[in-house]
C-alpha cells in the first residue's frame, strides 16, 4: 500500500526478506520459528478448498519437514494488542474526558496502529500533527516478535541471536514494518542487535515455495499444532475475535462500554454502514446521549477523509479502525490473487466466510496464553514493563531539501 516511500536503505533490508534466505537460515543452523496470520490461513484454506485449522496443521507439517522449529500464530499476540489498547483507549478517554488542560484533550481520536501502509503513509505524508493520535500499540506481528525473541526463547534455552523468527502475511508492507529501528534491541550494551522479525513471506510467496517443491498441499499429513503461542483449544479446534482485520473497534467498544458506562454488550455490535462499505460506524447511547462513537475506516479515500477531519478539529469519532487496503487485510496485496474466472469481490467474500469457519469467537481477555504471559512475564496490562516490549512510537519523516527539490 505504501510501496511508493521506500528508502534505498529499506530496500536492501526487503531484498533479504525472501524464500532464499529463509530456506538458507534453517540450513545454517538457526532456530527458525514461523508464525502463521489468519488472513494468510483463510487464504490458503479458500486457495485448497480446506478449512484454516486443516491449514494450519498441514503448514505445521510442511514447515517442520523443511527443518522449522515450531509454528505459531498470530491470532494468539493479537489478543494480547488488543488488550494493550483497550488500557491505553481507557486511559486516553479519562484524560481526555477528566481532565481540563487542553493538551489532554488531544488524548482523542486513538486510531489504531497494526495496518503498516496507513503508519508508512501517516509519517511520511501527513506528518507530526497525526502522529500522537495513533495507538501506541505494537502490531501483532510485532507483538508476537517481541514475546518470542524477549521470552519464548528463555523457556526454549535458545538465545534470542540464535533464532531466525519469519511471519507470515497477507501483506508486503509488513515486510518494511519489520525492518524499523523501533522493533531491534539489544539484550546487552555491547550485544548483538536482535530483531523481532528477522523476515516477512507474504501468502502468496508462500504458495511459490509450495509449488516450486511440488508439494501436493491438500495431502499433507496433519501434524499436531504448537499451542505454545496459537489459539487452539485441547478440543482441537481454533479459536479467536472476529473481525478480518482484527476486531479492534468491536473489542476496545465492548470493552469501553462495560468498564467507562457499566453496559455489558451482548449479541453483535449494530455496525451502520456511512458513505461506503468500507467506512462503518457503530455508537452507545446512555439516558439518549452519544457517549461512544467508532468507526472502521478502509482504504486511501475513506482514510484521507477522515484525517482531514482530525486535522479541522471536527472528528467525531473517539475510536478509529484504520486499514490501508479497500476491505482490510484479507484483501491484502501479499495474499493469493483470485483464480482464473474469479472476480475479486467474489474471492473476498469467500475469504470473510472462511476465516472463521470453524473457528470459535473468543474473548481476547480469557485468552489463557496472554493470562499465562502477564502472570510469567508482563505484570499486567500498561504495565512497565508491557509498555517497553509491547509499545513503540512513530516518527515524522522531515523530506530532505533535494527530495523536496526533486518533488516540486
Ligand atoms: Fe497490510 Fe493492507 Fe492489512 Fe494494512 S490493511 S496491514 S496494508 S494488508
Amino acid at each position: 500500500a505504501c510501496s511508493g516511500c521506500i528508502t534505498s536503505a529499506e530496500t536492501v533490508m526487503l531484498e533479504k526478506q525472501s524464500l532464499d534466505e529463509f530456506l538458507s537460515s534453517i540450513n545454517k543452523g538457526k532456530a527458525v520459528i514461523v508464525s502463521v496470520s489468519p488472513q494468510s490461513r483463510a487464504s490458503l484454506a479458500v486457495h485448497f478448498g480446506l478449512s484454516p485449522l486443516q491449514v494450519f496443521k498441514k503448514l505445521t507439517t510442511l514447515f517442520k519437514t523443511l527443518g522449522v522449529k515450531a509454528v505459531f500464530d498470530t491470532s494468539c499476540s493479537r489478543d494480547l494488542t488488543l488488550i494493550e489498547s483497550c488500557y491505553e483507549f481507557i486511559t486516553r478517554y479519562r484524560q481526555c474526558h477528566l481532565t481540563t488542560d487542553e493538551k489532554s484533550k488531544l488524548a482523542l481520536p486513538m486510531i489504531s496502529s497494526a495496518c503498516p501502509g496507513w503508519i508508512c503513509y501517516a509519517e511520511k505524508t501527513l506528518g507530526s500533527y497525526i502522529l500522537p493520535y495513533i495507538s501506541s500499540v505494537k502490531s501483532p506481528q510485532q507483538t508476537i516478535g517481541a514475546i518470542i525473541k524477549n521470552h519464548i526463547c528463555q523457556m526454549l534455552c535458545i538465545r534470542p541471536e540464535d533464532i531466525y523468527h519469519v511471519t507470515v502475511m497477507p501483506c508486503y508492507d509488513k515486510k518494511l514494518e519489520a525492518v524499523r529501528d523501533d522493533f531491534v534491541f539489544q539484550v546487552e550494551a555491547q550485544g548483538e542487535k536482535i530483531t523481532e522479525v528477522d523476515s516477512v513471506l507474504t501468502t502468496g510467496e508462500l504458495l511459490d515455495l509450495v509449488k516450486s517443491r511440488s508439494v501436493d498441499f491438500a495431502s499433507l499429513e496433519e501434524s499436531p499444532l504448537d499451542k505454545l503461542l496459537a489459539n487452539a483449544a485441547e478440543g482441537g479446534h481454533l479459536y479467536g475475535v472476529h473481525g478480518s482485520s482484527g476486531g479492534y473497534a468491536e473489542i476496545i467498544f465492548r470493552y469501553a462500554a462495560k468498564t467507562l458506562f457499566g453496559k455489558e454488550i451482548v449479541g453483535p455490535l449494530n455496525f451502520k454502514t456511512i458513505r461506503n462499505s468500507d467506512f462503518k460506524e457503530v455508537t452507545l447511547e446512555v439516558d439518549g446521549e452519544t457517549v461512544l462513537k467508532f468507526a472502521l475506516c478502509y482504504g486511501f479515500r475513506n482514510l484521507q477523509n477522515v484525517v482531514r477531519k482530525i486535522k479541522a478539529g471536527k472528528c467525531e469519532y473517539q475510536f478509529l479502525e484504520i486499514m490501508a487496503c479497500p476491505s482490510g487485510c484479507l484483501n491484502g496485496g501479499g495474499q493469493i490473487k483470485p483464480k482464473a474466472g474469479e472476480s475479486a469481490k467474489d474471492l473476498i467474500q469467500s475469504l470473510e466466510l472462511k476465516y472463521m469457519e470453524n473457528v470459535t469467537e473468543a474473548d481476547p481477555l480469557e485468552n489463557p496464553i496472554i493470562k499465562g504471559l502477564y502472570a510469567e512475564w508482563l505484570d499486567e496490562p500498561g504495565s512497565e514493563k508491557a509498555k517497553k516490549h509491547m509499545h513503540t512510537e512513530y516518527h515524522p519523516i522531515v523530506k530532505s531539501i533535494t527530495s523536496q527539490l526533486q518533488n516540486w
